[in-house]
Parts: C-alpha cells; structure tokens; sequence
C-alpha cells in the first residue's frame, strides 16, 4: 500500500518534469507483481476460492481493497461488490474411500486415487458395487445401463462421459454427474464412482469440479471419480479391465452391466446450501473524453475455482489466479500510464465461472449500460502456463483481433495462429448479445487443471508478463477509441 502511494507520487512528479516519458503503465507491469498477486490468491488461506466459501469471499475482499488502493471507482451494486447468489457445498473430512474384499481393507487416497465431486452429497456406506456402462437409462432410444441389472443398495460405476456413438442421432441428455446421478439414485443406488473414458485420446485425470448440471441435489448419495486402476481393482474378480468394459459396450453399441463382486465403503462428509451470497467484484476507471466516456471496455477474469475437499487443496495458479492477477496489474498499469482512456474501462472479476458461468451472466443480464456502448469485452483465463500466446474468438471478432495480432507482431511474437469463434468461458455470455470478445489464453495451458498440482510455482512467467502487456497495449488501443465496434459474427 505505502509502495504504491511513492510509486503513483512519483510517477506524478516525473511526468511533470519530464513530459515525454510516456507510458509508465506498461512499464511497471512486472511478472514478480504478477506472482505476488497469483501466489496470494492461490495459498491455503483462500481455500481454493469456492464461490459462496469463505475463501472466496477473502479472495472478493482482497480484489476489493486492490482497487480502492489503486484508486478506481467502485462500480457494484455495494461498493465493489455485484452480489447473486448460488449453490455451495462445503466438503469437509473424513473422505474415505476404500475396496473391501472379504475382511480385508484396501484404503485409497484422496487426490491420488479418487477425489470427490464438488456436489457430492454425504454418506458413511458399505456396500457392493455394480458396473453399470455409460450409467445411461434411454429405453425410449432402445439403450437402458440398468434394464438387465438390480442397483439397489449398490454403489454404481459408471462412464463419466456419454458415448461417442448416438442412437439414431439423437442425444443422450445426461451429460452432466448430477444427471447419471439422477438415474442410478432412482434405480435404487445409494452412490455412484465414476470413471473417465479409458480409451479415448487423452483420458480426464482426477479433476476437482463443481460444474455439475441442473437439478436436485441429492443430499446423501456420494459420488466419486475414480482413477481408471481403481476401476480395475474393482473388477479385479471378474477378470476384465475397465479399456475392455468400453470396447465390449462402443463395439456393439449395447449396455453390458453386471456385479463386479466387490464392495466399496465410502464416508463422506458434505453440508450442501441450495443458496448461498457470492459476489462479482466490479471497478471502473472513467473515461476523458466527454463523448467516448459513456462507452466501455470489459477487462474480466474469474476469481473463483473448484476449492478445497477434506484439506486438499486446489490452488487454481494458472486457472485462475493468472487471470485475476493480470485484471489487477492492467487497472494499476492504467492508472499508473499518464494517458487516461477516453473510453471507460471496467475491470470485472467474476463469480462462478467453475460453476456455470453464473459471475459473468449474471453481470451481463444486469448492466447497468445499454449493451450497445459496450466496444469490447477482454477474458484473461489460464494464461500463466505452456509457451506460446492465444488470442481466443477471433473468428467471431476478427477486427478486434487483428488489434492485438499486430501488437503482438510487434513486441513479443508470441502469438499462434489458430482462434475459435463463440466467445468462450466468460466471454460467452458477451459474445451472445453481440458484444466483440477477446479471450487471452496461453496455449497449452491445460497440464494441470483443476488439479492439485496447478500451483504458482508451474507458471511461465516470462509468459504470463507478455501476455498482460498484450493486453494492456490492446486494451489502450480500444480504449482510445481507435476501434470502432464491429458486428460480432456468431
Ligand atoms: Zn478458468
């Protein structure tokens, strides 16, 4: 804070006595200050930063006293905080998960060998399990997991994902845990394992998730994913592997459940709210120009992650303290630059990305401008691991992109060719009513997500500085008023 107060003084000072000393801002976007920043948001205090948790609720706080520090305006419904509500479950220990076999007792890991699904609901249970495919019950599609065998009072394992074959093209409709949930809780399961596709290219490691679909909770039906050799112990008995249980079933394109003959004892420990307060934190810095300061630039980036279970942490370094961190450095770097935007800028830090986009749809159903005076809007998500530079939705705004492309060319050459079109993550909700996105990402961002291991210490971040630089000298470019809003090709 004192640092901060000399650094805008002197800044003050020098630019009064040398004039032609232009831009300060993008001088003092500096990756350690990034790294301060990213290994804050990311240590064990903030919890994994769950929306409607008490860790992300420091982590609003902590955002919060940044831009007052920095000198922007608050721009929430309450000071800086745009509050809505969501769903919260806090998942405490024990989390035991073990194979039981006769009267012997084979524990498993947390983290290692299984890890809980963010909506798990809590149970202390002994039971048999049942394999039970892709845990699909379509018989109006003629494909039922469950129609040859009895669940109740089982714990099921099931496909995490939904085949990639169709039944007369139609879809399945279960995409999401809660809803596999759903159908083996009403064929009488009291809980459910799920395994990652074996056999696709890149098999899902254990990830922490909260992204869980629509509907019910259900309050006492845990739910698990396992690793693809937890799989295999189970089905150990009945000699086949969990690669061979997706080939016998995508083969013929028929459901092949049975009892694995073994038991699972689970005791897990959850405290599930159906609503709970969180909060997108929002600032601004006014525009110069009398005409172009009712026109606004989104600079955003989700605060929140998938949390903690039972003490083991998800740190969320590059997913997405990088982001969060790059929006504080940009609002600092623009009020530290003696050219102040004509445009006005917002710096948005959202809510419940993990969950559902919900932050950053909530904030666009409630802006507070007409839609049209929004020029652009930035998202900053995962940009502090791999090598390289994306610039994500540019197919959908090309012009805006091609802003950066040339900034790029220019100072780092980082940037790779290949964009997308639909806005993405955070920018979704803006690119869908029309407003031009650009998704800053870095490329081959993704080793560690929702892991344990993304920590700050993975972090390139030689990277992670260009990228925020790119950034800045796009967004001055924007907020100049030197891009006129192209219409957003969907
Ligand atoms: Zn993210």
């Amino acid at each position: 804070m004192k640092n901060l107060i000399i650094l805008l003084f002197v800044t003050v000072f020098y630019l009064k006595v040398f004039p032609q000393i232009k831009d300060l801002g993008m001088e003092n976007i500096k990756s350690g200050d990034l790294l301060w920043t990213v290994k804050i948001l990311s240590s064990g205090e903030y919890d994994g930063r769950l929306s409607g948790s008490e860790g992300y609720n420091k982590a609003a706080n902590f955002a919060a006293e940044r831009f007052k520090q920095l000198g922007l305006l608050p721009e929430g419904d309450d000071g800086f905080f745009q509050y809505l509500n969501v769903e919260y479950n806090k998942i405490d220990t024990p989390a035991v998960f073990n194979l039981i076999n006769g009267n012997k007792k084979f524990p498993y890991i947390l983290g290692k060998d299984f890890v809980l699904r963010g909506f798990t609901g809590a149970a202390n249970i002994t039971l048999p399990v049942v394999f039970c495919g892709y845990g699909i019950s379509r018989p109006d599609l003629g494909y039922d997991d469950y129609e040859k065998i009895n669940v109740e009072n089982k714990i099921v394992l099931v496909f995490k994902q939904s085949p990639s074959w169709k039944i007369n093209d139609e879809e399945w409709g279960n995409e999401y845990p809660r809803q596999k949930s759903r159908v083996a809780y009403e064929h009488g399961a009291r809980g459910i394992l799920f395994v990652s596709l074996p056999n696709a290219d890149k098999p899902q490691p254990l990830i922490g998730s909260v992204m869980h679909g629509e509907g019910e909770q259900l309050d006492s039906f845990p739910q698990l994913q396992i690793s693809p050799e937890v799989a295999n112990d189970f089905l150990g008995l009945v000699k086949i592997s969990i690669n061979e249980c997706q080939k016998r079933i995508d083969d013929r394109e028929a459901p092949n459940s049975f009892l694995t003959r073994r038991t699972a004892e689970i005791f897990v420990n959850a405290k599930y709210k159906n609503s709970v307060r969180t909060m997108n934190v929002v600032s601004k810095i006014e525009g110069t120009d009398p005409v172009l300061k009712k026109e606004f630039l989104v600079i955003g980036a989700h605060l929140d992650h998938v949390g903690s279970q039972a003490g083991l942490l998800f740190p969320g370094a590059n997913d997405n303290a990088s982001g969060s961190a790059a929006v504080l450095e940009l609002a600092k770097a623009f009020q530290l630059s003696s050219v102040k935007p004509k445009r006005t800028v917002l710096f948005v830090l959202f809510a419940s990305e993990e969950q559902g986009l919900f932050g950053s749809k909530y904030f666009v159903e409630n802006l507070k401008s007409n839609p049209d005076k929004i020029i652009g809007m930035f998202n900053f998500d995962c940009i502090g691991y791999g090598d390289s530079i994306q610039i994500g939705n540019g197919e959908s705004s090309p012009k805006l992109r091609e802003i950066a492309r040339k900034i790029d060319k220019e100072k780092s050459n980082l940037m790779v060719a290949d964009t997308w079109n639909g806005g993405g993550a955070d920018a979704t909700p803006f690119h869908k009513i029309g407003i031009p996105c650009l998704y800053f990402v870095s490329k081959y961002s993704y080793d560690h997500l929702h892991q344990p291991t993304d920590t700050p210490e993975t972090l390139n971040l030689e990277l992670l500085e260009k990228i925020v630089k790119l950034g800045y000298l796009t967004a001055r470019e924007v907020a100049e008023g030197n891009y006129k809003r192209e219409v957003v090709i969907k």
